[in-house]
C-alpha cells in the first residue's frame, strides 16, 4: 500500500462517523471500525444482515424509496434522519449523508457516512414535550385571567370617577393579549411538531382578506400607513383562519421593524394557478447572512435594535409552515437599512 493509500486508510479507520460502502444488491462491502463502535455488530455479521432487520419499521418504507432513488442518480447526496437497531436491541437515531458512487470504477458503490445523534434527539424532544406541556398548562390561566380583565374593565368603564383605574385595567388587558399571542404561538409550535396543525380550508377572496387584515392592523398603529395595491379578483380555497395568521404576523413585523418607515405596503397579484401576495416594508432590513435563517424555530436575526423588540421568534417559523402546508411558498428579499419584503403564494385550491 502507498504512503497516500494508508494516510487515507488511517483517516477513515480513525473517523469518529462511521463510514460503510454499500453495493448496488444492497451488501455491506466495506464498514469502518466506527461501524462497529457505534451499533456493535461486527463487519462480519454485519455482512450476513439485511436492512429490514436492523431499520426501524416506520423508517424502513422511506429509506427504502430514497435508496433506490440513490441508485439511479449519479453522485447524489442524501441526508437522512433514522433509527437503527443496535446489536443489544436499543433503537439508536443516525443521521446519514449517502452518496452514489457507483459509476466511479475504484469503489462502484454507495457510500454511507453516520454518526450517532440519539442524544441531541432525545434533548430535541425533551424540548418539544416542555414546549407542548407548558403552553398547554399557561394556557388556562390565562383564559380566566382575560375573563376577568375584560369583566373590570367593563365595570370601570362606565364609571367617570375611576378613570384612572381603566388606564391600569387596559394596560393589563394588553399585556394579557400579548402574553395570550406568545403562548398561542408555542402551541402553535408544538401542534406544528406533532403533525396536528389542522387546515380548515374555505373558499374566501384573498383581497377581502387583506383588505379586513389591512384595516384591523391600522387601528393598531399610530406611526405607520398600511397601504394596499391589490390585484388577486379571486377566490381561494384555504383555512381563512391560518392565512390571517400569515398576514398578521408579516405585517406586524413590517411595523415592527421599520421604526423610522412611515410605510407598509400588501401587494396581491393572481399568480399562475393561485395568487402571489407580499408584504414590504422601508425599515432597518436584514444582513445577508440572515437571509437563509430568518423563517428558522427561534431564530432571531442580529439586528441593532433587537433589543427593543420583544419576540420569540417564531412568528416566520409558524407562517412559513401553514405556507408550506397550504403548498404554497415562503419568502424574503431584504437590503440591510432599505427595507424587506415578505412573498408567499397560495394554490388556488
Ligand atoms: P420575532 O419577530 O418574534 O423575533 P419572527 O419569526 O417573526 O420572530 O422573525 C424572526 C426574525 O426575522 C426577527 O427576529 C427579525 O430579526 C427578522 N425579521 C422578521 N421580519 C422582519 C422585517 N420585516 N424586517 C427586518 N427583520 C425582520
Amino acid at each position: 500500500m502507498s504512503y497516500r493509500d494508508s494516510y487515507f486508510r488511517l483517516l477513515v479507520e480513525h473517523s469518529t462517523d462511521a463510514i460503510a460502502l454499500i453495493n448496488r444488491q444492497g451488501a455491506v462491502l466495506y464498514a469502518s471500525p466506527a461501524t462497529e463502535k457505534i451499533l456493535g455488530y461486527t463487519v462480519a455479521e454485519l455482512k450476513k444482515i439485511e436492512l429490514s432487520d436492523i431499520i426501524h419499521p416506520d423508517d424502513l418504507p422511506i429509506q427504502l424509496a430514497v435508496l433506490s432513488d440513490l441508485i439511479k442518480t449519479p453522485k447524489k447526496t442524501i441526508t437522512m434522519q433514522f433509527r437503527i437497531k443496535h446489536k443489544d436491541g436499543r433503537w439508536l437515531w443516525v443521521e446519514s449523508s449517502s452518496t452514489n458512487l457507483l459509476s466511479e470504477p475504484i469503489l462502484k458503490a454507495l457510500v454511507f457516512n453516520f454518526r450517532d445523534i440519539t442524544e441531541r434527539k432525545e434533548i430535541e424532544y425533551r424540548k418539544d414535550e416542555f414546549i407542548s406541556i407548558a403552553s398547554h398548562e399557561l394556557k388556562t390561566p390565562l383564559t380566566s385571567l382575560k375573563g376577568f380583565a375584560q369583566l373590570l374593565n367593563g365595570i370601570v368603564s362606565k364609571n367617570p370617577k375611576q378613570q384612572k383605574i381603566y388606564h391600569y385595567v387596559t394596560k393589563i388587558n394588553e399585556q394579557v393579549d400579548r402574553l395570550s399571542d406568545l403562548v398561542n404561538d408555542l402551541l402553535d409550535v408544538s401542534k406544528i411538531q406533532s403533525g396536528k396543525l389542522d387546515l380548515k380550508k374555505e373558499w374566501f377572496l384573498i383581497d377581502g382578506l387583506i383588505i379586513e387584515i389591512a384595516s384591523d392592523m391600522q387601528e393598531t398603529t399610530a406611526t405607520h400607513i398600511i397601504e394596499t395595491q391589490l390585484d388577486a379578483p379571486k377566490k381561494i380555497c384555504a383555512d381563512k383562519y391560518r392565512i390571517s395568521q400569515v398576514l398578521i404576523n408579516l405585517v406586524s413585523n413590517a411595523i415592527k421593524y421599520s421604526p423610522q418607515g412611515k410605510r407598509v405596503i400588501i401587494f396581491s397579484n393572481s399568480a399562475q394557478n393561485g395568487v402571489e401576495v407580499a408584504v414590504q416594508d422601508f425599515g432597518i432590513g436584514i444582513a445577508k447572512k440572515d437571509l437563509n435563517f430568518v423563517f428558522e424555530k427561534f431564530y432571531q436575526a442580529k439586528n441593532k435594535i433587537r433589543t427593543s423588540f420583544a419576540g420569540l421568534g417564531l412568528g416566520l417559523y409558524i407562517s412559513a409552515e401553514i405556507i408550506k402546508r397550504h403548498h404554497g411558498r415562503i419568502w424574503v428579499e431584504s437590503q440591510k437599512g432599505v427595507g424587506s419584503t415578505f412573498s408567499f403564494t397560495i394554490p388556488t385550491r
